[in-house]
């Protein structure tokens, strides 16, 4: 009998195995594909290594400014593609030794969980049954396709764009979430020609409106395509990587060599719990859980994207090790997701953290706006535009710090360290009393003095 049963071996699943058995449970671990999850194998690592390939041409554009000789050199997808694949496995084997050097059981198949009677849970792993005292659900989601599009099945999801086995010349992007825009922004460095279709007005919807705004212009200059407020109605397939879009506003794109629908993503759920254990999905088929991840199925917990609470690696691997503490440890300690810093590596990189000016006028917050928008010194030798935006929140009554929005570079790396003072519920007044470095963009954080006029 197990202390616990992890189904998924992603972000959640394997953190919550490791975190569990080194307080002495008894762990086993199924999972289907290969170790390591989303953010491992189709997810956050492979995107990240493709998202630097992509930004050495705009380093060489610049070079020329600062005397170096101009060069063009030529991009080969095949081998940049082999030595990412390459590392993916690599790292997909270092997660499965994780769990051999942990002494977690590891279970190859799909999980599916029977039962959860007298404090015993029975799962099913291809013949196997197995019992455990709990379980813990990290299935993660998986990419959809929209509905009502002709021709969909023509087009391709963030899953099979890391392995195209030819470079796409001209590159559709079918959606403004963080996804397509990282795609949009890769490919277009890499050296394809990317148009990209927004329903709305601007992209990156949830985001701080001048952030949308600022990412939407820049993406513009720089060379993308953008089609807002227009939908994708057929793709049609006029031969292999010739592809004719037709657009709700009656226009069409020919000649496209792909189409990524960044459209969605569904949690896995389907099939997962025999329909007798009356296991809790929300209208989407997330597992609905508490603050502490339980479901309503005693000895059932759920973590990461499965639960569609706020999907990121770093939320899945917290979410779980609060379980595990839990478990094993006696603590009680519930997830909270205020002032959590993200990331949107497109071009320019966006970064977050805190309540956006909409989310503050919503909860009737009285506060006032820090902002900046500048064109880098590493920009000022260049005919380039590349510049950077920051915003600052201020609850006027406490004067504490209550929303960060970046766009430029490095807003990722940046905003990490900001969290911090977010974290720790850090005011303006520290925020200037605090010495900048010079010469850095991120100086500017400590340096706003002037509010903008609401
Ligand atoms: P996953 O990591 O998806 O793991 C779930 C695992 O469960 C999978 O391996 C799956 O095969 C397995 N599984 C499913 N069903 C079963 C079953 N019945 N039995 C056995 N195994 C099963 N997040 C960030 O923080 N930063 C980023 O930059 C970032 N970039 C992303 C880019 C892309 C293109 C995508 C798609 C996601 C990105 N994410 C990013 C999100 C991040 O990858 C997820 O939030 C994270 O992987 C969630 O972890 P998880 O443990 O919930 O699920």
């Amino acid at each position: 009998m197990y202390d616990l049963f992890v189904i998924g071996g992603g972000s959640g699943g394997v953190r919550g195995a490791r975190w569990a058995a080194a307080r002495g449970a008894k762990v086993a671990l199924c999972e289907d594909d290969k170790m390591g999850g989303t953010c491992v194998v189709r997810g956050c690592i492979p995107k990240k290594l493709m998202s630097y390939a992509a930004h050495f041409p705009h380093d060489i554009e610049t070079m020329e400014a600062y005397g170096w000789e101009k060069f063009s050199p030529k991009f080969d997808w095949s081998k940049s593609r082999k030595n990412r694949d390459k590392e993916i496995e690599r790292l997909s084997g270092i997660y499965l030794n994780i769990l051999k050097n942990n002494k977690v059981d590891f279970f190859p198949g799909r999980g599916r969980v029977l039962e959860s009677k007298d404090g015993i849970c029975t799962i099913q792993v291809g013949d196997q049954k197995i019992q455990a005292k709990n379980v813990l659900v990290a299935t993660g989601g998986r990419a959809t396709f929209p509905e009502g599009v002709e021709g969909v099945e023509h087009g391709i999801t963030s899953n099979e764009i890391f392995h195209l086995p030819n470079f796409p010349k001209k590159l559709v992007v079918i959606g403004t979430g963080y996804i397509g825009l990282e795609f949009a922004s890769i490919f277009h460095g890499l050296g394809s020609e990317v148009h990209v279709l927004c329903r709305k007005k601007y992209p990156l919807t949830g985001f701080d409106s001048d952030i949308q705004k600022f990412v939407y212009e820049q993406m513009q200059e720089s060379g993308i395509h953008f089609h807002c407020e227009t939908q994708v109605k057929v793709v049609e397939k006029v031969s292999e990587e010739n592809l004719t879009l037709k657009l709700s506003n009656g226009s069409e794109l020919t000649n496209v060599s792909q189409v990524l629908f960044a459209t969605g993503r569904s949690p896995n759920t389907v099939n997962l719990f025999e329909d007798q254990l009356g296991l809790e999905l929300n209208e989407w088929g997330a597992i609905e859980v508490d603050e502490y991840s339980k479901t309503n199925v005693p000895g059932i917990y759920a973590v990461g994207d499965v639960t569609d609470r706020m999907n990121l690696t770093p939320v899945a691997l917290e979410e779980a090790m609060y379980v595990v503490e839990n478990l094993f440890e006696g603590k009680s300690r519930a997830m909270t997701y205020e002032n959590i810093a993200t990331a949107v590596f497109s071009s320019p990189e966006v970064a977050t953290c805190g309540l956006t000016e909409q989310e503050a006028i919503d909860r009737k917050i009285d506060f006032e706006v820090y902002q900046s928008n500048f064109r880098g010194l590493k920009y000022t030798l260049t005919e380039l535009n590349t510049r950077t935006f920051m915003k600052m929140l201020v609850d006027k009554k406490s004067q504490k710090v209550i929303g960060l929005h970046m766009a430029g570079e490095d807003s990722g790396e940046m905003m990490q360290g900001l969290a911090v003072a977010l974290k720790a519920g850090a005011t303006k007044e520290q925020f200037d009393l605090t010495i900048g470095i010079h010469p850095t963009a991120a100086e500017e954080w400590t340096t706003m003095r002037t509010p903008r006029n609401s």
